[in-house]
C-alpha cells in the first residue's frame, strides 16, 4: 500500500510553523509498513488543494490529510476532499452533539460556524476526536482511502494512535513489529560498515541505520501474521547486533534516550553524581535532570565559565589556568577533582571547550573541547575537536560527555568493582 501525506496550511508555507505532523506521521507510516513516495504542503487554497489531492489520488492508495478542518471559512479541508471524492456534505448527528456537549463542558455556546465541523461527506467514516471539536474524516472510495485529521498535534496524535493505527493495520495481512538498537560511541560510518553485510543481505528483517547526534540508532523490522512469529524473526538479528556492538548498545527500548540510560547505570551501580561545565553552561546537567529519579544521584551542579569561577568554586589552580589555559586536558582534570571534592559525589564530570565563534586560534581552535570523567578518583579525560556553529557545539559536548559518563562507569565497574557492589 502506498500512502501520500498532503499537509494543508498556509502557516506552514510561510514556515510560520515547523511540519511536525508530516515528521510524526511519515514515521508511523513506516513502523507499519506502509510505503510512503510523497508529500506535499499546500496552503489553504481550494483550487490548489484540489489540484494536489488529485494528483495524489493517481499514485497512491491511501491519502492522509492534516490541518485546516477546523470552523473557519479559510478551514476548506473537508469540503475540497469532499467535492474531489463526489460527496456532499451532510449534517452528521453523533458529532452535532459532541460538539455541544464540548462546549457545554466548557461552560461556553458554540458559535455559528462550529456546526461546519459536523457536516461530514455522506457516507464517510467521522473519527472522534477527543481532544479538540473537529472530527476526522475517512472517505473510502474506488478502492482509495482519503483520511483527514486535524491540524493541532496534540489532536492528531492520539486520533491517530487510537482509531487511524487500527483502521491502516486491518489493511494488511500480518503485522509490522520494530526494535530499535541504540548504539553509542561509535561513528556513524563505522556502524553502517559494521552492518554492511547484514543489510546487504536482509529481507526480512530489515535494518535502517539512522544517526542522530551522536548515536546511531538501527531499527530492526519484521513482517510477520503475528507478534509472535516478529519476535522470533528478530531475536537472532538482535543478538547478532548485540554480539557486534556490545557494550556501546545503550538500549533497545524505544523511550529510552542516552541520558536516561547514563541515570538508571547511576542508579543501577548506586553512584552520585555532580557536573562542572564551562562551555555548555548548565547544559549537561539540564540534560540529565530531565530525567525523572534523578533526585537519587544528582548531588551539584556547577557553572564555572570564568577562570575566576572555576579557582574560587572548583580550586582549579592560577599557574594552571595561566600556564596550561582554561581549555586543556589539565584545567578538565582539576575541574572534575574539584567537583568531586567538594560535592563529595562518587561521578563528577567537567566540560571545558571553546565553542565559537570567536576564541579559536591556531593552536585552540573553535570546537575544542576537553571532558574529564572522574569515577571515584579514577579520571579519564578526552579530547574532542567537533564541528558545527556554537549551538551544534555545545550540544554535541553534552552528547559526548554523556557518552564518556557511561563508558567510564562501565569500565570502573568492571575493572574495580568487579562488576558486583
Ligand atoms: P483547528 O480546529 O484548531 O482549527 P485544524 O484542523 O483546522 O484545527 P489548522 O487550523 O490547519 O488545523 O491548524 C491548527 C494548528 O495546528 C496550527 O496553528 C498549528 O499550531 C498546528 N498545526 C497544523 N498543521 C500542523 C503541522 N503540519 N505540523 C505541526 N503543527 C501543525
Amino acid at each position: 500500500m502506498v500512502v501520500e501525506l498532503i499537509s494543508v496550511g498556509t502557516e506552514l508555507l510561510l514556515g510560520n510553523i515547523v511540519n511536525t505532523n508530516a515528521a510524526y506521521l511519515s514515521e508511523r507510516c513506516a513502523d507499519l509498513g506502509l510505503s510512503c513516495f510523497y508529500q506535499s504542503v499546500v496552503g489553504d487554497n481550494e483550487e490548489r488543494l484540489t489540484d494536489v489531492i488529485k494528483t495524489a489520488l493517481k499514485r497512491s492508495d491511501i491519502l492522509i490529510l492534516s490541518g485546516g478542518l477546523g470552523p473557519t471559512a479559510d478551514d476548506l479541508t473537508k469540503e475540497v476532499a469532499a467535492k474531489v471524492m463526489g460527496r456532499e456534505l451532510i449534517m452528521h448527528e453523533p458529532s452535532r452533539k459532541l460538539i455541544e456537549e464540548f462546549f457545554n463542558k466548557k461552560g461556553s455556546k458554540p458559535t455559528e460556524n462550529n456546526w461546519k465541523q459536523a457536516m461530514m461527506p455522506k457516507d464517510a467514516i467521522v473519527v472522534d476526536n477527543e481532544n479538540g471539536t473537529a472530527p476526522g474524516v475517512i472517505i473510502e472510495a474506488e478502492g482509495k482511502k482519503v483520511i483527514l485529521l486535524p491540524g493541532p498535534p496534540n489532536e492528531l496524535i492520539p486520533m491517530f494512535e487510537k482509531n487511524i493505527v487500527p483502521y491502516l493495520s486491518g489493511e494488511k495481512s500480518g503485522i509490522i513489529y520494530s526494535r530499535t538498537v541504540k548504539i553509542c560511541g561509535v561513528g556513524e560510518s563505522k556502524a553502517e560498515t559494521m552492518v554492511k553485510d547484514l543489510i546487504d543481505g536482509q529481507t526480512n528483517p530489515t535494518i535502517a541505520p539512522y544517526a542522530k547526534n551522536c548515536e546511531v540508532h538501527l531499527r530492526v523490522t519484521a513482517k510477520a501474521a503475528d507478534e509472535k512469529e516478529a519476535k522470533a524473526l528478530l531475536t537472532p538479528v538482535l543478538r547478532e547486533l548485540t554480539n557486534r556492538f556490545g557494550a556501546n548498545i545503550y538500549s533497545m527500548d524505544k523511550d529510552t534516550t542516552l541520558e536516561k540510560a547514563v541515570v538508571d547505570l547511576l542508579l543501577d551501580k548506586n553512584l552520585t553524581v555532580s557536573t562542572a561545565e564551562s562551555c555548555t553552561g548548565g547544559m549537561l546537567a539540564a540534560r540529565l535532570i530531565n530525567v525523572p529519579g534523578i533526585s537519587n544521584v544528582y548531588k551539584s551542579g556547577y557553572i564555572t565559565y570564568s577562570n575566576k569561577a572555576k579557582r574560587k568554586i572548583l580550586g582549579v589552580k592560577q599557574p594552571l589556568l595561566e600556564n596550561k589555559g582554561a581549555v586543556s586536558k589539565e584545567t578538565a582534570e582539576a575541574m572534575a577533582k574539584g567537583a568531586a571534592a567538594i560535592s563529595k559525589s562518587d561521578v563528577a564530570v567537567a566540560v571545558t571547550g571553546i565553542a565559537g565563534p570567536d576564541g579559536g586560534t591556531d593552536e585552540k581552535p573553535v570546537g575544542l573541547v576537553y571532558i574529564a570523567c572522574n569515577v571515584r578518583g579514577k579520571i579519564t579525560v578526552k579530547k574532542y575537536n567537533l564541528s558545527g556553529n556554537r549551538a551544534k557545539i555545545r550540544e554535541t559536548t553534552v552528547s559526548c560527555a554523556l557518552i564518556l559518563m557511561r563508558q567510564c562507569i562501565l569500565k570502573y565497574d568492571e575493572e574495580v568493582a568487579g562488576g558486583k557492589r
